[in-house]
């Protein structure tokens, strides 16, 4: 065996190990909570049970939805993303970028692409051999073009792109679900153990209707580890809510997409409801569920691009010089596109939710519409 691959296998197996020590703790808190607090520690019967169902509900959506970020293989573009093979073999003997640009400009304008690299260039992956996809990033761990790339999360040894974003949230969500309410329910029982532990050592011990045991040890950590989850978690789910809203993935919140006429951090903002819906589909019955159904095949993504007539003159308009009907008429324009008509196309025009509206045709004739955001 070459030892690259000996490396590249052991590199594997590490990869695993922030998964495996997730996992234990998982187990771990099952038996300290369900052997240890309910069943050993807890002596009304009806308290019992209800602390038990929830925390079975809570427990298998949140194993569910782990299950599914980790094993759920990240989606990557599809072969009409390749170059064919005479245009590769062209851009492989070709040693200029300028040429080899052209070739790949060529073979993308038969492609639905609306972002190119900061430098203005098709955006290409030498390693996977492959036009990016807009939103789509190599990602570097997996050793594969993800499609809209989030992030590559160690906690679940998996990319969080397109195929799996819906899963990581609602892992989020179930995981910070399961910590609040352990740390709810364990609260009192560990103030009891704690105060309990503390009379002990001073002696005048009374007589406690808590059950001598192992339990005090396992109720006093699981309230330390949950809470501890339950704050670094939210801050988290905190943020990709945040991101979920405004429709920008962590990579795009770091460094905004750029379109053809420049970065825009908003280019795929449709609004908040649709934003959501991009994500967990508009049938709200499996919004909490974690089955797929983001909308799209994440290769293309609407944005609020719209075709300008070419032979439209330059126009910049700014507030004071816009009446009230004119702006009504830009934005009616400017209306989201539908995915089917979500095309590369001629030419460009970006809304911004802050900034206003910028128009810009093939020729580099720039339009602008400026308008204060309406309170
Ligand atoms: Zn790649
Ligand atoms: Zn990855």
């Amino acid at each position: 065996m070459a030892p690259s691959h000996v490396l590249r296998c052991c590199q594997r197996g590490l990869a695993w190990i922030p998964v495996i020590f997730i996992a234990l703790v998982v187990c771990w808190s099952y038996y300290a909570y369900v052997v240890e607090l309910c069943i050993s520690t807890i002596q009304r019967t009806g308290e019992k049970v209800i602390y038990l169902v929830v925390f079975h509900l809570s427990f298998i959506m949140f194993v569910w939805s782990y299950w599914k970020t980790i094993f759920t293989k990240p989606a990557s573009p599809s072969k009409e993303f390749c170059l064919p093979k005479a245009e590769k073999e062209q851009y492989e003997k070709e040693e200029r970028p300028e040429t080899q640009q052209e070739i790949l400009k060529k073979v993308a304008s038969s492609l639905p692409l609306y972002t190119r690299t900061g430098a203005g260039a098709i955006r290409y992956c030498d390693r996977c051999q492959v036009i990016k996809p807009d939103r789509c990033h190599h990602c570097s761990a997996c050793d594969m073009c993800v499609l809209k790339m989030d992030h590559h999360c160690p906690w679940v040894n998996n990319c969080v792109g397109f195929s799996n974003y819906k899963f990581f949230i609602l892992f989020l969500a179930y995981s910070l679900i399961y910590c609040l309410f352990i740390a709810a329910t364990v609260l009192q029982y560990f103030i009891k153990f704690w105060t309990l532990c503390r009379r002990k050592s001073a002696e005048n011990c009374p007589k406690s209707d808590l059950p001598e045991s192992q339990a005090k040890f396992h109720v006093l950590f699981l309230f330390f580890v949950a809470a501890m989850f339950c704050i670094s978690i939210l801050s988290l789910f905190t943020y990709h809510l945040w991101l979920v809203g405004k429709n920008r993935s962590t990579i795009e919140a770091f460094r905004a997409p750029v379109f053809r006429n420049g970065p825009d951090k908003n280019g795929f903002s449709l609004g908040f409801t649709k934003n959501i819906a991009q994500v967990f589909g508009d049938q709200k019955k499996y919004w909490l569920l974690p089955v797929f159904t983001s909308q799209g095949d994440g290769l293309t993504f609407p944005t609020r691009l719209v075709a300008l007539d070419p032979e439209q003159p330059t126009v910049i308009l700014h507030p004071d010089t816009v009446n009230r009907s004119a702006e009504d008429e830009s934005l009616q324009q400017s209306s989201p596109l539908s995915e089917s008509q979500n095309r590369l196309l001629s030419n460009n025009v970006h809304a911004n939710d802050d900034q206003g509206y910028t128009l810009k045709t093939e020729d580099s004739e720039t339009i602008t519409i400026s308008m204060e955001s309406e309170s």
